[in-house]
């Protein structure tokens, strides 16, 4: 709520600063609940600009389940762009939560959703921004706990300095628990014990007491999905309502983080789908809406959901969008029901450009049906097609990366035998991350040499090829994100170090100062390539382990020794590949059909 109390305190620089509408709240859609009614409250926040994180649906789940319980209240903040935070800093002001206008430092808990590890430093700086200590040792009884959860836990050490207590896995009922488990405790024992309490419940860590943690696992229901969420006064990176089809992928691509930390698979039912697309829309008045999962086509029932909502939505306007879309599952029938009039461009992921390769990392596909997939586009209208790939993979040879213009050419050889002009193809080309709790962890990643050099090399095959272009990810950026996901407690030191010098949102370019990383590596010791390059060893204990996400490491050992020889593994939708997840946290996957 705006009153003259927070306008007499912030109305003048907002009137100074670009898109004052990040920063005023009171969106359609928003809670704004009573901050003074409240028994418990909970501070989202999320480290980078408004239109990045009101778009996160993980923020939607959380924003909306807290707010659902009569005596909680969750309120959100996200990163103040650097003109905002500036004239805040010259005028001594804090940041404030978006709707109670409330300083964070008046909530219970904060929360930080750590979705790339180029955040990190944000974090600290909106710490600071909140009065309140960057370092968790420095807090005091008048300090709210500071959470952290997303993707980027599953590597809790180099942002164990600064974060109370990371939640491991689904926040759907976690996140709860610790706000009631909090307010019941509040006043009652210092802050430290608190904090013992709160990592006795399942899913929590707190690097002060180092405890084991096993991940927490929710089911998806119909009561824990949103059907409703703030509506930005300006367009957001991804504007438009969210279902969630299934969360978890049994593909099991070797180098895949998002396949290994989300199992087991849990599909909602089409009826479940169905009704929640229908309410989703009808409360946002959204002309789009997404089916959301790491591969939408698997989803067992996804040409009778996509056929009943297309029905249902015919002639109205209202779109559907599958962001992600498997060449092997691809149908020409899910595509149009995607595309709609439009058209536009269409996403396969081969990832590799040869089989051996493609073997290597567990895609399980084909070169006949990643072309078979894209001649079925250009022959129904497509002319625009993406394709991603990713470069220094483990066991990765020149022969390899030869595949990549070679599977270009046979799409367009494809095309010269149909009668058909060839597409415009652009390729997404990013750098192996070897990352935590996948069969990769273990391997090097390419030094930024090597991947200079293999970025050569493909840029003077692709010279020969007119219809296609290649967008290389920086290989520099790649490296950094291998360096802090596979660091230890030391990377701390490094990420604190970077703040004290301004590093803020550097997850954009711009504001990406590489001498900087250098000049701190060197004084405190690290060497970033020497880190993001190691090969572990079998048996070497590995910073993340104090984290379970379920898959025994022998078997992720297995999954890599198979990579070597090329062995591909079947996916879990298919055959269960006892990979531990069902019996070591007890649960199984579940299939809608
Ligand atoms: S134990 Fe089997 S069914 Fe369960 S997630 Fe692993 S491979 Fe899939």
């Amino acid at each position: 709520m705006i009153d003259n109390d927070f306008l007499n305190e912030y109305g003048d620089i907002l009137y100074q600063i670009e898109r004052p509408s990040r920063y005023i709240g009171d969106e359609f859609g928003s809670y704004d609940k009573d901050f003074n009614k409240a028994d418990g409250r909970f501070l989202f926040a999320f480290p980078d600009k408004y239109e990045i994180g009101i778009s996160n649906f993980g923020h939607k789940i959380i924003y909306d389940l807290i707010n659902k319980k009569e005596n909680l209240m969750c309120d959100r903040i996200y990163a103040p762009d650097k003109d905002f935070i500036n004239l805040l800093s010259e005028k001594k002001l804090s940041l404030y939560a978006l709707e109670s206008k409330r300083k964070p430092i008046e909530f219970d808990i904060v929360g930080f959703a750590l979705q790339y590890e180029m955040c990190y430093t944000t974090v600290l700086k909106m710490l600071e921004m909140s009065n309140i200590p960057v370092l968790n040792e420095e807090r005091t009884e008048k300090h709210p706990i500071i959470l952290a959860g997303g993707p980027c836990v599953s590597n809790p050490a180099p942002m164990s300095k600064f974060i109370d207590i990371f939640i491991i896995g689904d926040g759907e009922e976690v996140n709860i628990e610790v706000l009631e488990k909090y307010i019941s405790l509040k006043g009652k024992m210092p802050r430290a014990e608190i904090i013992k309490e709160l990592a006795k419940i399942e899913g929590v860590y707190a690097p002060s007491v180092k405890n084991k943690v096993t991940k927490r696992i929710a089911q998806l229901t119909l009561e824990n999905h949103p059907t409703n969420s703030p509506i930005p006064h300006f367009t957001s990176v991804h504007d438009r309502a969210i279902v969630e089809l299934r969360r978890g992928c049994g593909r099991l691509c070797r180098f895949c983080q998002a396949s290994h930390i989300n199992l087991p698979i849990r599909e909602r039912k089409k009826e479940d789908i169905v009704k929640l697309a229908k309410e989703y829309v009808k409360n946002t008045g959204y002309d789009e809406y997404s089916l959301l999962s790491l591969s939408s086509n698997d989803h067992s029932q996804i040409e009778e959901i996509l056929g009943e909502l297309n029905c249902h939505y015919r002639g109205s306007g209202i779109n559907v969008s599958l962001p992600s879309q498997r060449a092997d599952r691809f149908s020409l029938e899910i595509a149009n029901l995607a595309a709609g009039e439009k058209k536009a461009t269409v996403t396969i992921a081969p990832e590799a450009g040869t089989q051996r390769m493609r073997d290597i990392i567990n895609k399980n596909l084909s070169q006949e049906q990643i072309i078979n997939a894209t001649i079925s586009c250009v022959k129904n209208g497509w002319n625009k097609i993406k394709y991603y790939f990713v470069i220094g993979l483990p066991f990765e040879t020149y022969e390899d990366l030869k595949g990549i213009p070679e599977l270009i050419e046979g799409v367009n050889l494809a095309c010269r035998e149909n009668g058909l002009k060839y597409p415009q193809i652009t390729c997404s080309i990013s750098v192996f991350v070897p990352k935590p709790h996948t069969p990769f962890q273990w391997a090097r990643q390419n030094t930024i040499e090597e991947v200079q050099a293999k970025i050569k090399y493909l840029r003077d095959l692709k010279d020969k090829i007119k219809n296609v272009k290649f967008n290389f990810h920086n290989p520099k950026m790649s490296q950094l994100e291998a360096f802090y996901s596979r660091g230890d407690e030391k990377i701390s030191d490094f990420i604190y170090e970077l703040y004290k010098n301004d590093s803020y949102l550097e997850s954009w370019d711009e504001n990406l100062d590489l001498e900087l990383y250098s000049t701190i590596a060197q004084k405190l010791n690290l060497d970033i390539e020497q880190i993001a390059s190691k090969e572990f060893e079998e048996n070497e204990n590995l910073p993340w382990e104090i984290v379970n996400y379920g898959v025994n490491k022998i078997w992720l050992w297995n999954e890599y020794q198979k990579a070597k020889s090329a062995i591909a593994t079947i996916p879990c939708e298919v055959k269960c590949n006892n990979c531990g997840v069902c019996s070591n946290l007890k649960t199984k996957k579940v299939i809608a059909k």
